[in-house]
């Protein structure tokens, strides 16, 4: 029940940045980080005040910590989304993606509406950011845009997804999906799970941990 059992899997630098917020993990933490960690894709059914952003952010800064960038993969874009409903969540979530991933200098670029759109596909193009936190519509732009693709891209992270669904981004979250790697790792949280959820999942991730606090 401490981060320092982790401590095997988790690189030194994240693991000072953890231990720098955090004294112990959360449930949910406890319990998806080992389980992302082994490279399962996960559905988590857990709200808002859990600990998830940590859950899946640790995970996924270890996971890009331990690719080789640019040798199994080719070309440009990120190695990680995290897709979530809101500008305000994204912008959260961008914060929590460079508190841990400080000690790492893992590039995080977040892409939501409200910014001027040939500035934001500018630096989207040129950043180079390994870890991409967006909301689904103005990503979708961008990529029209051509400002990115997701041929490196091999972790995915759904924030909130029943609330995506509930205001109307479905689709655009299933664009998005469909562009990924099927084998990219997907962990999908949400509060609840309704059918229009239940669907997406079964859809897009593979033999998937369910895990509900
Ligand atoms: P979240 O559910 O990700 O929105 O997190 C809710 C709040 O819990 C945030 O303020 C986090 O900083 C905090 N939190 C997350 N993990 C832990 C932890 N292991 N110990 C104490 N607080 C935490």
């Amino acid at each position: 029940d401490s981060f320092q059992d982790l401590a095997l899997v988790l690189r030194k630098a994240l693991l000072g940045s953890v231990l720098s917020a955090f004294e112990k993990p959360t449930a949910i933490q406890r319990v998806s980080i080992p389980v992302a960690l082994s490279g399962r894709d996960i559905i988590a059914v857990a709200k808002t005040g859990s600990g998830k952003t940590a859950a899946y952010t640790i995970p996924l800064l270890t996971h890009i910590s331990l690719q080789a960038r640019g040798s199994s993969t080719s070309g440009k874009g990120p190695s990680a989304l995290i897709i979530a409903p809101t500008r305000e969540l994204a912008l959260q979530i961008t914060g929590v993606v460079k508190l841990f991933g400080e000690g790492t200098k893992t590039g995080v670029l977040c892409v939501v509406g409200g910014h001027a759109k040939y500035e934001q596909f500018k630096r989207l193009r040129d950043s180079g950011a390994e870890v991409i936190v967006c909301t689904p519509g103005r990503l979708i732009d961008m990529v029209k845009m051509k400002a990115c693709g997701f041929s490196r891209c091999s972790f995915v992270v759904l924030d909130e997804a029943d609330r995506m669904f509930d205001m109307g981004f479905g689709p655009q979250v299933d664009a998005l999906l469909s562009q990924i790697r099927p084998d990219a790792q997907k962990l999908l949280f949400s509060a609840t799970f309704p059918s229009s959820v239940a669907k997406l999942a079964s859809f897009y991730l593979r033999d998937p941990v369910r895990i509900t606090v």
